[in-house]
């Protein structure tokens, strides 16, 4: 990290899928003074960003914001809805769905892990229809909660969330809907309120464009009820008196007053821009991405091209290639940052994140970073991605909607 001697000109390269590179802007707004958490300029700046996000959310609900990585939230999801011994169904799409059902084991729950065989599942979304026969086959409501994650980080699978709830509907089952779209938030559409979500969970360094350290629960009428009941141990995590303090822009203790700065920051620019282009420049880049692999020969983690992932791509390495080593080249040579495989993809895969501040030209010279790196370290690639991805971005024509826009 602290080669000062290398590569000391121009910026490097954060192209992994989270943390995602910081605008300028929101490092400026983050410089403020902190001022006092229970002063009057305080008030303001917490009731902007709370109703500002739930924008983001697509919800009415209250949404809880934690000083607290998305684990932290992940935690207060599960922590306020749920009780000692509760069964809750989980799906396995890869890492970070496996993590969360570590969690939910070590704090007392009882987690059963839906997925397809091997790493099949790690190549494709949730399977609404094995929810669906699960929860029918559950006649007595023993199931709690349906957990999924919406973006899987690990993988570049973005599930169909809307079809998890019309499997549960459909199966005429009870459980909670908990959802982590820690990675997903501002960068796919996501609707909290309309896919009938009860906890979702996320976090500021993916979509949102911040640095680590704040997260969130936006959360349903259905959610709040269930949380009068939950037995589980909590605290810090407990949503009644921040709800409570939250009505005039406060929290129970200190909040993380330089983030939220940027968090209101982070909301203006992602408002002005307008969510549905947000969207759209994600997919426009992914695709972009895709094609590159593609031209290159190489395989697309992501095996199902209907939950393909706006935010990051993840690309397989030929057998007998360390992908792990691609990516070591790749940073001390071109100064770049990329995913590398979690899991069970540990060195079989890296990951291209094209999420947040990120544009057509960054993107273009992330793609050339890699296919340098790919051809250093000796993977043989079939054709340069690049004139596939140049030719792509171009026939989006997006330098003339953006100057139009302005
Ligand atoms: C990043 C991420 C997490 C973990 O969040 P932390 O902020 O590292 O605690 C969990 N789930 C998904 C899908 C993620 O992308």
């Amino acid at each position: 990290m602290l080669k000062l001697d290398f590569h000391p000109a121009g910026r490097h390269f954060l192209q992994i899928p989270g943390p995602s590179p910081v605008p300028d802007r929101i490092l400026r707004a983050m410089s403020y003074p902190t001022i006092d958490h229970r002063g009057p300029e305080f008030g303001a700046l917490g009731l902007k960003v709370l109703e500002g996000i739930k924008k983001i959310f697509k919800t009415q609900q209250p949404v809880i914001i934690y000083p607290a990585s998305g684990t932290g939230a992940w935690e207060a999801a599960l922590s306020n809805t749920l009780s000692p011994g509760d069964h809750v169904l989980m799906f396995e799409t890869g890492h970070f769905a496996t993590l969360w059902k570590k969690m939910a084991e070590s704090l007392g729950l009882k987690p059963e892990f839906l997925g397809l065989p091997g790493i099949e599942g790690w190549r494709r979304g949730v399977q609404p229809q094995m929810i669906e026969a699960r929860l029918r086959e559950d006649t007595q409501h023993a199931i709690k909660a349906v957990c999924v994650v919406h973006n899987e980080t690990s993988t570049g699978v973005t599930s169909d969330i809307a079809a998890v709830r019309r499997a549960i509907d459909a199966a005429g089952h009870p459980a909670l809907l908990l959802v982590d779209t820690i990675s997903g938030l501002a960068c796919a559409d996501y609707r909290h309120d309309d896919w009938g979500v009860d906890v979702t969970v996320s976090g500021s360094q993916k979509g949102l464009m911040l640095p680590p350290g704040i997260s969130f629960n936006a959360v349903s009428p259905k959610a709040v009820a269930a949380s009068k009941q939950a037995r589980l141990p909590r605290s810090f995590w407990d949503w009644t008196e921040i709800n409570e303090m939250n009505k005039s822009g406060y929290w129970p203790y200190t909040p993380n007053t330089n983030l939220l700065y940027g968090l209101s920051e982070a909301l203006d620019m992602i408002l002005d821009e307008g969510l549905d282009n947000v969207f759209a420049r994600h997919e426009r880049l992914a695709e972009a991405s895709r094609r590159a692999v593609r031209a290159w020969g190489l395989e697309i983690q992501c095996a199902d091209p209907s939950v393909y992932s706006p935010v990051l791509t993840g690309v397989m390495m030929p057998e007998g290639i360390d992908a792990d080593a691609v990516r070591k080249t790749i940073y001390e040579r071109f100064d770049m940052s990329l995913g590398t495989g979690l899991g069970k993809m540990k060195g079989r895969m890296f990951r291209i994140g094209h999420l947040g501040d990120c544009n057509d030209l960054t993107l273009l010279a992330t793609l050339a970073g890699c296919e340098m790196g790919l051809k250093l370290a000796g993977v043989p690639i079939a054709a340069s991605g690049l004139p596939a991805a140049m030719e792509w971005l171009t026939s989006q024509a997006q330098g003339a909607a953006l100057k139009a826009a302005a």
